[in-house]
């Protein structure tokens, strides 16, 4: 059983990370931050401690993301790096593979970033068309990838492919390191809205040769090794949305306990109480479901997590979208200036209801696999 109330360590890792926050705040460097959080173990908590890791597991991990986001400072490539990235490869990954990245990965001294999503492919990436060839004991990698985060500052990205053998069928991927600078691998800067540090990019790979070691876990493992990656992919983005909304919130709590245009703060009129209070109840539900879905992640539970992490995706997506939204409300004409910073937000917080996984997507996985109902694709 996942605890009803959180442990006393779990309640000191928050205070710390949350006081990490609080001395970044909103206009962090992110360099300087990662290097600190880093310093202090926060990147790597999640990570095995024989690897340098602090032995913990997403649980932890997705504490310091939510109080980073809490704080108005979040580190996008966490979900990546550690949480998708260090677990393959800590679960997967050769020996020689954990030794070399693992380390680098903890104390931050490496980022990896992570490319499955395809233009031709999307939501559907038993489409994926990705591919690599063998030649002599080095793989040929050949394909394109969009929305990639933070390959400009990612020391390799995980690209997610198939070998030609299985190039069509059924998805049975294949994850490769691939270095920044690797010959014939190219990155294009996608102009997005976002304001965000992290930026995204279109990927090509026209023949980009890769050593035999560059191969992450089996050729022949199928989808398990993937969703090894995947399960904390998406509860990473539920600590992610969860800290974005409790920022928002709190930016509007503060202003409707000042704001006076009446003859109380506006805070005390329940048109504008209400939603808040909403919003915050959503976000506490959407943490519960975040909690179970690492709980049962961390207990080796893979099935489980997957429904469990689906579904708090899900709920902290729209949460944060929903209290976004009423932040950005609560502070009337303010909400929309640049001082104020959270009418920003209302893009990013569109983020975590598309990606990694769309809420549609989640709905269809919901129906089909929870209720048992038909698929109309
Ligand atoms: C800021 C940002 C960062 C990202 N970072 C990364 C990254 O680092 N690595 C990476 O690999 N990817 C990344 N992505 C990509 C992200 O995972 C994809 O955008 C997402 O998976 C959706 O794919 P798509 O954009 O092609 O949308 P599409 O698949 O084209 O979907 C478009 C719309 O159609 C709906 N739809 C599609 N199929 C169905 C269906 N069967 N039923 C109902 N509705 C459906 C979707 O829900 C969506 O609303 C990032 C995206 C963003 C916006």
């Amino acid at each position: 059983m996942p605890p009803t109330t959180e442990s006393e360590e779990h309640k000191a890792l928050r205070s710390a990370v949350a006081a990490l926050g609080k001395r970044h705040g909103r206009n962090y460097d992110r360099e300087a931050l990662w290097t600190e959080a880093a310093k202090l173990g926060y990147l790597g908590v999640n990570l095995p401690e024989q690897y340098g890791g602090g032995g913990g597991g997403i649980a932890e991990l997705s504490i310091v993301l939510e109080e980073l986001g809490a704080a108005g400072c979040p580190l996008l490539m966490m979900v990546v790096s550690p949480a998708i990235c260090g677990t393959v490869i800590a679960r997967f990954g050769t020996e020689a593979q954990k030794q070399h990245w693992l380390p680098a990965l903890a104390d931050g001294t490496r980022t990896m970033a992570f490319g499955i999503t395809e233009p031709d492919a999307g939501s559907n990436s038993h489409r994926i068309t990705t591919t690599a060839r063998k030649d002599g004991t080095d793989w040929l990698l050949t394909g394109r990838k969009v929305f990639i985060s933070g390959v400009d500052t990612a020391d390799v990205t995980l690209i997610v492919g198939r070998t030609e053998d299985a190039r069509t069928g059924r998805l049975k991927p294949c994850l490769f390191i691939v270095p920044r600078d690797a010959e014939g691998f190219t990155r294009r800067q996608i102009d997005m809205e976002l304001q965000a540090v992290e930026k995204q990019f279109e990927l090509t790979l026209d023949d980009v040769r890769l050593p035999a070691d560059a191969l992450v876990g089996d050729e022949d493992a199928g989808l398990l090794q993937l969703f090894a990656g995947l399960n904390p992919e998406r509860i990473m983005t539920a600590a992610f949305a969860i800290g974005m909304g409790r920022y928002a919130l709190a930016q509007a709590i503060t202003y409707a306990r000042d704001r006076t245009v009446w003859n109380t703060p506006i805070g005390a009129h329940q048109a504008i109480a209400h939603p808040l209070a909403q919003a915050h109840i959503d976000l506490e539900l959407a943490r519960l479901m975040m909690q179970k879905a690492a709980y049962l992640y961390d207990e080796g539970d893979d099935e489980g997590a997957g429904e469990a992490a689906n579904m708090a995706k899900y709920a902290a997506g729209e949460a944060c979208v929903r209290a976004v939204d009423q932040a950005v409300h609560t502070l009337g004409g303010n909400g929309l200036t640049r001082e104020f910073g959270l009418a920003s937000l209302i893009t990013a917080a569109r983020v975590s209801r598309i990606a990694p996984v769309s809420r549609e997507m989640i709905l269809n996985y919901v129906s089909h696999q929870t209720l048992g109902l038909p698929k109309s694709y």
